[in-house]
């Protein structure tokens, strides 16, 4: 693992701050503090462990609750005053029994994705479908949203065949996003199809 080891002499108390976030999710889990050889014996064991500021020694996550961090990569920040620490989550990280210690779900997060789902939803939801065309679809019924699919399916096909990047490009959009609504027809998310490509993957 490539990291730089942080300068100890410069840190308060000899103590990094260390920032735990999940390597798949990419949600902050926690924040801890290492010393020299607690970053020493999580690179070894391949478990997170800390400093405890609290109990006045090492203290690896997950010791007594088998609810490990699991390491996956160790980075520096600009200035090697603090450290960014992906893991692979046993269990929920805070001894709360929450999945961060901040009283958050560890879901996956697909970005601009997510605010698109969540406006169909409002849209579906709320909006004149007089106006909103997404309205207006869901008004059509299941039906034709999935019929929209199977046309929009088509049309990135044959850009695809034609060789023509702007018009695929294009086509894909719009395919993904009549997808996005046909998932929230029948009820789904992002997530069920996350969860059903990950249940292949072993
Ligand atoms: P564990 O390391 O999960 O076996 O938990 C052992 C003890 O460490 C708990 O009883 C808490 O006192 C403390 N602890 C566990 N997880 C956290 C956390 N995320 N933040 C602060 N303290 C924790
Ligand atoms: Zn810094
Ligand atoms: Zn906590
Ligand atoms: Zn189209």
């Amino acid at each position: 693992m490539e990291f730089n080891i942080p300068d100890w002499e410069k840190m308060s108390d000899g103590l990094v701050p260390a920032i735990i976030q999940d390597a798949r999710t990419k949600n902050v889990l926690m924040l801890g503090y290492m010393n020299a050889e607690a970053l020493k014996k999580t690179t070894e064991s391949g478990k997170v462990t800390f400093f405890s500021r609290s109990k006045q020694r090492l203290w690896t996550k997950g010791e007594e609750s088998g609810n490990f961090l699991n390491l996956v990569s160790i980075k520096n920040d600009c200035d090697d005053d603090s450290l960014l620490i992906t893991v692979n989550p046993v269990g929920p990280t805070c001894h709360t029994g929450t999945d961060t210690c901040w009283k958050e779900e560890n879901n996956s997060q697909f970005g601009f994705f997510s605010e698109l789902e969540d406006t169909i939803k409002e849209r579906r939801t709320t909006a004149d479908d007089s106006k909103s065309y997404v309205a207006s679809l869901f008004k059509k019924g299941i039906n034709k949203i999935a019929q929209k699919v199977g046309e929009e399916a088509v049309e990135t096909v044959i850009e695809a065949m034609d060789n023509n990047d702007e018009l695929f490009l294009y086509e894909s959009a719009d395919l993904l996003f009549h997808y996005l609504m046909l998932l929230q027809a029948k009820g789904f998310t992002l997530k069920d199809i996350e969860a059903e490509l990950m249940n292949r993957k072993k």
